[in-house]
């Protein structure tokens, strides 16, 4: 099983990566976590990933290509993997055609673009395992706190609204043309392209998504 979650940051990618990886027992490989990682680090990587991530820029597609690549040549993603917010432009989803990396499904989660401000500037995280809440609509058994490890959550700096209207449109301008480019992948039979409806219970959204993938 090797999927690909492709969607506007907030749509729910990490919230049904974290059930799909469960489910067919691959790991999650998501570049926001590991660059996340990165900064709390204070690495060189980390340092240079903020300046970008606290703008709501993306870091440069060399930069993630080469770390996706070096992840994906570990073991535990010979049986499979699931990409979550890679690839984010065109070059990095040529680059990972480059280095011979199959795809059998690109799963799109959409949903409207209020419901998506409401979804971020509301999401609260646990910084060290990228566990995510929500105020409303997914909170933690006890306010404020991660229910595996009882530490504080936190509000990420690029969740303030600000720098969620700068994502959003660079959502659209940098990562939304990968819909067609893989529309014309789906076309020449390399991969599955489905789209979901992001909108709807946590619970709902996975059944639909574990549907599609069971087929
Ligand atoms: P992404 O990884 O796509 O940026 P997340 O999975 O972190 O998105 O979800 C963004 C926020 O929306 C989180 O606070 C999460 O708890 C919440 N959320 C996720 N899926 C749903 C849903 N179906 N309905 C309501 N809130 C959701
Ligand atoms: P979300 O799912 O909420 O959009 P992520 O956690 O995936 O957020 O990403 C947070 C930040 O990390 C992005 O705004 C960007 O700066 C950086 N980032 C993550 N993945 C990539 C990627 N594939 N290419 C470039 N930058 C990335």
């Amino acid at each position: 099983m090797r999927v690909m979650l492709l969607g506007s940051p907030g749509v729910g990618k990490g919230t049904q990566a974290k059930f799909l990886c469960e489910q067919y027992h691959i790991p999650q490989i998501s570049t926001g976590n590991i660059l996340r990682a990165a900064i709390q680090s204070g690495s060189e990587l980390g340092v240079m990933a903020k300046s970008y991530s606290d703008r709501g820029e993306l870091v440069p597609d060399e930069v993630v290509c080469s770390i996706v690549k070096e992840r994906l040549a570990e073991t535990d993603c010979r049986t499979g993997f699931l990409l979550d917010g890679f690839p984010r432009t065109i070059p990095q989803a040529e680059a990972l055609l480059t280095i011979g990396v199959i795809l059998d499904y690109v799963v799109v989660l959409e949903a409207p673009i209020d419901e998506i401000v409401v979804r971020l500037t509301g999401r609260r995280f646990h910084l060290t395992s990228g566990r995510t809440y929500h105020v409303l609509f997914d909170q933690p058994k006890v306010p404020g706190l991660d229910d595996v490890t009882g530490e504080p959550l936190v509000q990420r700096d690029d969740d303030k609204e600000d720098v969620v209207r700068n994502r959003l449109q660079v959502y659209e301008r940098q990562t939304a043309p990968l819909i067609d480019f893989y529309r014309q992948q789906a076309a020449k039979g390399k991969v599955n392209i489905a789209f979901v409806s992001g909108i709807g219970d946590i619970d709902e959204v996975k059944a639909n998504i574990l549907k599609i993938l069971s087929k």
